[in-house]
């Protein structure tokens, strides 16, 4: 059995092959304040990882459960930061979905992993929630697929991109209330996998949940199909 010792130098070991590898991929400067990084230092300076308004722990993310708590039950959540419509956590959105940077999507998706995610955790694949193809068009990527690639990663828990096709370009659900969210998303989504979900844990993952509409969408559809939606993950929660 693996003691804990073990697991957390196991972990600080896979960080520092992480860390490695990103000081040779990336560029040097900090991707929230183009500042220079440090020595020890990736994507992210450690004056503007500071102020990111991060969760302490898985802990502390799976509290807010209740508030997802509606059709579906989910067993946890993991989210990297508390999401407010001001300041660096908004920053760090917005450069990750409107300005390129998915490999923050993917760097962030790495830190949950080996931060948040206990060994063996309970689901064996993990989904994002995909775009409409107009809009994967325009933007060129989904963030949430960095962001899941990122948790594959430092996880070792497959993913795919391909499982979930969303089949309705529905409105933005930003300024609707939570009902109105909902009826917004009903119908969106279609599994197009269902061989590669049938009695799977899975784990579902997009960049931002508030009211866990998209999400519970996401999830209703793959349970229909036969899988189990165990968990979701974010790389921010909206907080009430
Ligand atoms: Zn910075």
């Amino acid at each position: 059995m693996l003691t804990s010792k073990y697991i957390l130098f196991n972990q600080y070991f896979k960080t520092f092959m992480i860390k490695d590898l990103f000081s040779l991929m990336y560029p040097h400067t900090c991707a929230l304040c183009n500042a220079g990084l440090a020595r020890g230092e990736y994507m992210i300076c450690t004056r503007c990882d500071f102020r990111l308004p991060k969760f302490r722990n898985c802990d502390e993310s799976n509290s807010f459960l209740p508030l997802l708590s509606g059709a579906h039950l989910y067993s946890f959540l993991y989210a990297f930061i508390k999401y407010y419509k001001k300041g660096i956590g908004q920053k760090l959105l917005q450069k990750i979905k409107y300005d390129n940077k998915p490999d923050l999507a993917f760097f962030i998706g790495n830190r949950l992993g080996l931060e948040f995610i206990p060994p063996n955790p309970g689901f064996e694949m993990i989904l994002p929630v995909p775009l409409h193809k107009k809009k994967l068009k325009k933007r060129g990527y989904n963030q949430a697929d960095f962001f899941a690639k990122g948790i594959s990663d430092s996880t070792g828990i497959k993913w795919s991109p391909d499982v979930i096709c969303r089949i309705k370009n529905n409105p933005s659900q930003t300024n609707k209330s939570r009902m109105e969210r909902i009826k917004n998303v009903e119908g969106i989504f279609n599994v197009e996998k269902i061989d590669l979900i049938i009695s799977k844990k899975i784990l579902v993952v997009d960049d931002v949940i508030t009211t866990g509409a998209t999400l519970l969408a996401c999830s209703e559809v793959l349970e229909e199909a036969g899988a189990h939606v165990v968990g979701v993950a974010s790389i921010a929660l909206a907080k009430g």
